[in-house]
């Protein structure tokens, strides 16, 4: 197929659900991905902060190869040697006692708002049903985490939606404090918000709420989908506030670009679920297992999480620089290890645009604010890079 072809091949079976770019990417090396044509582009969207390792690292390729000529799936009615080694380095670096794994970020979320739910009800009967969550949140596509996303397009169209769900602005510790009662069962919260626009909250903000969570006894849930597997230079951003949640999510990241995810919870909660009241039929299979623990041990043996903070904090003070070059255009810059983005004052596409022509791709979430989530092993010379296309794009917006 010529590029051409393979747009309207896909335009003509796939659902037209994406607004996507008119490139058809090929394959990947690092940083790199490149077209049909043949062009390369530096990716600082990383298949939406998931690529974490970048492109075909080989560490991933051969974990892929071997495990699926051994075994990639045989259902979780049996044991896996991999899935056992998959499942205790996870523990290890989420700082949790037990790990239930799935394929997708609204997956991992779906069953933390179920435990939530079942351990209301344990601890408070039917009554004890209430979620909060915050206000520009995203927290997936599924029925349950649409609900729980606190933006109002992604419901719309859906009634009925499940009930029970409440939204609270984001790093506003009042608005939670009135809407907290004993009959709610969890709080879900990213401690970052990404797709919302890259929002980290005031100081001091995310103690309070794990406060009001004891007083409550209500489970703190953190989505880390997005934060999370060293994204913000610690395994999980959590770690970097020092508020341990009572749930964690994790996905993106965690399999390196194969479709992976999951919650951990302390021992504590272990049996919040029953043998049966919780399954899948792919999550945590061997060839997922296999990947996400290539990823894993890969990051610890490089010592790549450390590093993701001194490169963010470089990538940050070089946008900041951008920032009083073009004050007029940047109202703020924003973020933590290397999930960083920029406000514009009017709306960003074009900046997307013009990086792309540049070879460098760059995402713009909620309509001004460019959104930067590199692979964590991108180097200085890569963010310098991408701050030069980005210092162009800004001259002529
Ligand atoms: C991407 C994301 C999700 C949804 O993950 P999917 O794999 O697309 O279902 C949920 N929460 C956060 C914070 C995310 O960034």
């Amino acid at each position: 197929m010529l590029r051409q072809e393979a747009i309207d091949t896909a335009e003509k079976y796939y659902l037209p659900v994406f607004g996507r770019l008119p490139i058809v990417l090929d394959h990947g090396q690092g940083c790199k991905v490149y077209d049909m044509d043949g062009r390369d582009f530096i990716d600082f969207l990383d298949g939406i902060a998931v690529n974490c390792l970048g492109y075909n690292h080989p560490v991933i390729v051969k974990a892929v190869a071997e495990q699926a000529a051994k075994l990639m799936h045989c259902s979780n009615l049996f044991y896996t040697e991999i899935q056992a080694k998959a499942v205790r380095v996870i523990s290890e670096i989420t700082g949790m006692d037990r790990v239930f794994l799935t394929n997708s970020g609204a997956e991992s979320n779906e069953g933390a708002l179920k435990l939530a739910r079942k351990y209301g009800h344990q601890k408070g009967g039917e009554k004890k049903y209430r979620i909060i969550t915050a206000k520009m949140s995203f927290h997936g596509r599924t029925m349950a985490t649409l609900t729980a996303t606190g933006q109002p397009h992604y419901q719309e169209g859906y009634n009925p939606l499940p009930g029970g769900y409440e939204y609270v602005p984001f790093g506003d510790i009042e608005a939670l404090e009135a809407a907290m009662g004993d009959d709610v069962c969890g709080v879900m919260l990213e401690p970052i918000q990404g797709e919302g626009g890259v929002h980290v909250p005031p100081e001091g903000y995310l103690k309070r709420v794990r406060e009001l969570c004891d007083k409550h006894d209500a489970l703190l849930i953190f989505d880390e989908i997005q934060t999370g597997v060293g994204r913000c230079g610690a395994w999980f951003e959590y770690m970097n506030v020092n508020v341990k949640p009572d749930i964690l999510t994790f996905a993106k990241g965690i399999g390196g670009g194969f479709p992976m995810g999951g919650f951990a919870v302390p021992e504590k909660l272990a049996r919040v679920f029953a043998p049966g009241d919780h399954g899948g039929t792919f999550g945590g299979n061997a060839l997922a297992c296999a990947v996400a623990y290539a990823v894993v041990t890969t990051l610890k043996a490089e010592g790549i999480v450390p590093k993701v903070k001194e490169k963010g904090e470089y990538f940050l003070s070089k946008l900041r620089e951008l920032q009083a070059k073009y004050p007029e255009k940047i109202v703020e810059v924003r973020g933590r290890g290397l999930l960083v983005g920029f406000e514009t004052s009017k709306p960003g596409a074009p900046i997307v645009a013009s990086c792309l022509e540049q070879g460098v791709i760059v995402n713009c979430t909620v309509g001004n604010v460019i959104r930067m989530v590199p692979p964590l092993i991108v180097s200085k010379e890569e963010i310098d890079k991408v701050v030069a296309a980005l210092d162009k794009a800004l001259e002529n917006f």
